[in-house]
């Protein structure tokens, strides 16, 4: 029988799991327990000893590189089998509050390893979810959305999670500020305003189970965000356990090891390289050249800032797919201000009315689009306030900004500017033009 343990760290049964477990002195200790558990996970590879977490602090520390290593094209789902086992469960419960703990008693509450650990919470329910039976399925959401206190939820009281866009208001239904997610209240609610339609179905396509879970996932990314905050806040009167801050070691490098790997000389593009402006896209171009009003402020906000950004910094973003920041490929900021921003800017300059005299507020957009918050330049310590926007697809700029989009021969085989500016690059490589980077990678977004 799944319990809700599996899923959510914060209900009364897992924080009391964690109350007797005591002290945090054997989190290192080998536990057989554990390793059974583990190895005898259907799908776990176990050919490779380091493949199996011994001890709660290991558990901990593998949670957050499964995140790591799962949108990478060497992921082996078997090295990591046994953290989709329910039987795992009281185990990992422990492991989730030594990550968290770790990571605020060490990093900031806006740091890359705090994001990567309230983003790997998240990912790792959706995947828990995806493996449930169906009936326990359905139980467990139920269960789950009570503990997290759904019954008489207002929208209001999902402010944080609407503001840091974990979710989006058009996501919900709503009646008078109430948010509806069971049948039965959708039924009471809605029932004699639908027409020609069966509640029931009408039902299944705006809630459903697709939007419990993702509800379930967004609130416990936020009480671990929360979570990590308020021990980071303590961490000045009480002192973290020796063996928590050992966590916070191994979670620094396991983190910093991935990173590194990623700017290898292995992944040829991975990382920054010079801008090849003759291999930009037709829109990319045209917007360079200055926008007229209408779509002047989203192309320049929206589809510029991004681009070159990426472009410039991290040109294989959809073919990696790890998580990364600016800073982590711009240590000191000196690329950002001195190339990107000036490319912006410039831009900005020539729109037509140019887009600063107008409309000031647009240069602090675009450092939000880049990661630091709303603020009139970047800064290391605003980052992490806001998301670092990746570039919008070529359906996306069609329908949003249509007059920047003329497609040539290449634009047939990508969907996005810089899938575009990849294959470009690859082209003029191949033919002797160019020799920055470039590979002929899957259009994948
Ligand atoms: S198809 Fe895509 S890349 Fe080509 S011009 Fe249009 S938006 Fe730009």
């Amino acid at each position: 029988m799944v319990s809700s343990l599996f899923i959510n760290p914060f209900s009364e049964d897992a924080r009391e799991f964690v109350r007797n477990y005591g002290a945090l002195d054997r989190i290192a200790d080998t536990s057989e327990e554990l390793q059974e558990i583990v190895k005898h996970t259907d799908g776990q590879n176990i050919d490779d000893n380091s493949l199996i977490p011994g001890s709660i602090m290991e558990l901990a520390v593998k949670r957050l590189e499964w995140y790591l290593k799962r949108e990478k094209r060497e992921f082996n789902h078997g090295d990591y089998a046994y953290l989709l086992n329910p039987e795992i469960q009281e185990y990992d419960v422990l492991a989730f509050y030594v990550l968290a703990q770790a990571t605020g008693a060490k990093f900031r509450p806006v740091s890359r390893e705090a994001r990567l650990v309230v983003e790997s919470t998240g990912a790792l329910i959706e995947e828990r979810f995806r493996v449930l039976r169906e009936g326990d399925r359905d139980e467990i959401t139920g269960r789950v959305l009570h503990e997290l206190g759904s019954g008489d939820l207002r929208w209001i009281e999902l402010e944080e999670l609407l503001r840091t866009r974990k979710l989006k208001l058009t996501d919900l239904i709503l009646d008078r500020g109430r948010v509806i997610i069971e049948g039965d209240d959708f039924m009471e609610t809605f029932q004699d305003r639908i027409r020609d339609r069966r509640p029931e179905r009408l039902y299944q396509l705006l809630v459903g189970s697709g939007l419990k879970e993702t509800m379930i996932s967004r609130m416990i990314m936020q009480r671990t965000e929360d979570y990590i905050a308020r021990v980071h806040e303590m961490r000045s009167r009480v002192q973290p356990h020796p063996l928590i801050l050992e966590a916070a070691e191994l979670i620094a490098s396991r983190v910093s090891e991935e990173m590194f790997a990623f700017t290898g000389t292995s992944v040829k593009s991975a990382g920054p390289g010079k801008l090849v402006p003759e291999a930009f896209p037709p829109c990319i171009k045209g917007t360079m050249e200055g926008v007229k009003s209408g779509s002047r402020n989203d192309a320049i906000v929206l589809l510029l800032t991004s681009f070159i950004s990426y472009a410039r910094l991290y040109p294989s973003v959809f073919r990696d797919r790890t998580p990364m920041k600016v800073s982590d490929l711009d240590p000191d900021l000196r690329i950002t201000r001195e190339e990107i921003l000036p490319i912006i800017y410039d831009a900005a300059e020539k729109c037509e009315p140019p887009l600063f005299e107008d409309d000031p507020q647009e240069k602090l957009n675009i450092t939000a689009k880049l990661g630091f918050g709303v603020h009139e330049e970047p800064a290391p310590e605003n980052e992490g306030e806001s998301r670092w926007y990746t570039p919008m697809s070529c359906e996306k700029i069609k329908i949003h900004l249509p007059d920047l989009c003329h497609p040539d021969r290449i634009c047939a085989r990508i969907t996005n500017p810089l899938s575009y500016y990849n294959r470009m690059r690859w082209i003029m490589k191949s033919e002797g033009k160019g020799d920055e980077g470039g590979d002929e990678e899957k259009d994948s977004e």
